[in-house]
């Protein structure tokens, strides 16, 4: 199947699923993941209007921004200490923020390299850390404390990977977005829902879907 095909595929199910859910889908950004897929893909996506692109590891994003600096290359995969530094330079967005103390580390490279980033937060409200990183709720407030509302790293929302076989984990995000929201007096945005789980997530309030195989096709590895 063409790029083009299996876009427009996509499209119409996330269309239904809107309209099942009662919603407008231009309230819902539908963010390509492009880990390990090319680049000539990822160029083609761009020639559909796609110019926002999510990957997942530090190198092979950082490759992807230089080669298309026209694009913006947002970062999804888990951040070590070591790479903060690189990921600022070549990602437009961090949504996987989970640390206290990677977050203070990247607090003090923004004002040194002097950018601003928007940022989310990664939870994970089922105990799958060890797996996928995120944060737990308990662990939260530090985490906000750390950020401390700068204005260097605006934050826009949560992020989540909730495990498959979770009934009701797209509710349980929409609730501690709602808290959340509430605490902070700002609106906050839910970035939830991947190829295999979308229409749940639209139906539970997502802003925001990351969707690889169904976009661009099988990964290459
Ligand atoms: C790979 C990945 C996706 C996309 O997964 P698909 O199942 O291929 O749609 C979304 N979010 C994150 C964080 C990922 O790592």
């Amino acid at each position: 199947m063409s790029l083009a095909a299996r876009v427009a595929t996509l499209q119409a199910r996330i269309q239904r699923a809107c309209e099942a859910a009662g919603r407008d889908s231009a309230s819902l950004e539908l963010l390509p993941v492009s880990k390990r897929q090319p680049l000539a893909l990822i160029r083609a996506a761009a020639e559909l209007g796609f110019r926002r692109f999510g990957e997942n590891y530090v190198q092979e994003g950082a490759d992807k921004a230089n080669a298309a600096p026209d694009l913006a290359f947002l970062l999804l995969g888990p951040l070590q200490r070591n790479k903060a530094k690189a990921a600022l330079q070549h990602f437009t967005e961090l949504q996987s923020l989970d640390r206290p103390d990677l977050v203070e580390r990247l607090r003090r490279l923004a004002v040194e390299l002097d950018v601003v980033r928007p940022v989310w937060i990664q939870v994970d409200l089922w105990d799958e850390a060890t797996k996928l990183g995120g944060c737990s709720e308990t662990d939260l407030p530090a985490l906000l404390h750390a950020l401390g509302g700068d204005p260097r790293l605006p934050l826009q929302g949560l992020m989540a990977i909730p495990p498959p076989d979770q009934v009701g984990a797209f509710a349980q995000l929409a609730g501690l977005r709602d808290r959340l929201q509430q605490e902070l007096g700002q609106p906050l945005r839910l970035s939830m829902g991947m190829s295999g789980d979308l229409e749940a997530a639209i139906a539970a309030g997502s802003d925001q879907i990351r969707i690889g195989t169904a976009f661009f096709g099988e990964r290459i590895y």
